[in-house]
């Protein structure tokens, strides 16, 4: 018979956990290329080329040093405006539409809402765990509807610290729990799982992509709902 493992509290991770973030963001990066495409002339598989290789070299570091999202949003595409040579560019005409885009994309996994109920119904403890901006991923939890749900938000703009250089054992620490009674739930082995294992939690993979077990080590569901299925007992231990 397997142990079941009392859980205080469940850490998520946002992106691709919460909610499909690529989708969204491809979304409303289309507006952005249909927008130059319309003042300029210059065609969107161009624009595509160029912007993903803005991406590529610039790694933000995980957002440690703070900075707001529009920051960040203004330089991809002071950048992207530079490569495509088209200086007069209105930069905040392109970020206007991406917020609206945005934020009109944001779409909750159909399997979030009823976890989350579950686990209020629980008393169990939840918490976010993102790496971005923290006034964008504040904003992104805000459109999804979510707050109501999540005791705790930590990011690592705010907290100026990556998932693998410890946000996950931060968090824990700052709500004061104990990291045997902790599921960390996320869609990165490297950024979410691996993290959170190390800080002593138990780390989950989600991956709706798949249906089935991987064959690793590695705990994987593919519905948030399978927690429930799990050798887990929701409810606040005595630590
Ligand atoms: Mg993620």
């Amino acid at each position: 018979m397997v142990d079941r493992l009392t859980i205080n509290s469940v850490l998520f991770d946002l992106d691709g956990t919460l909610h499909d973030y690529r989708k969204a963001s491809a979304a409303a990066m289309d507006r952005v290329y249909a927008l130059i495409e319309q003042g300029t002339g210059c065609p969107r598989e161009e624009q595509v080329k160029v912007y993903n290789e803005v991406l590529r070299s610039r790694t933000a570091a995980a957002f440690v040093c703070g900075r707001r999202g529009v920051g960040y949003r203004r330089e991809r595409f002071t950048d992207l405006a530079e490569r495509l040579r088209l200086p007069s560019m209105d930069l905040s005409g392109l970020e206007s539409e991406y917020s609206r885009g945005l934020a009109e994309n944001l779409t909750l996994y159909s399997d979030v809402p009823p976890t989350l109920d579950r686990l209020r119904e629980s008393r169990v403890r939840v918490a976010i765990v993102s790496e971005g901006p923290h006034d964008a991923q504040i904003d992104t939890i805000s459109r999804l509807g979510i707050g109501p749900f999540v005791d705790h938000i930590f990011t690592s703009g705010e907290c100026k610290i990556s998932k693998p250089d410890g946000l996950y054992r931060l968090a824990i620490a700052a709500m004061k729990d104990d990291p045997q009674h902790v599921l960390v739930v996320g869609d990165s082995l490297d950024r979410d799982v691996i993290p959170a294992n190390k800080s002593g939690a138990c780390g989950v993979l989600i991956d709706r992509s798949s249906g089935t077990q991987n064959g690793s080590a590695t705990t994987t569901i593919f519905s948030l709902l399978q927690l429930f299925d799990g050798p887990y007992e929701f409810g606040i231990a005595s630590c």
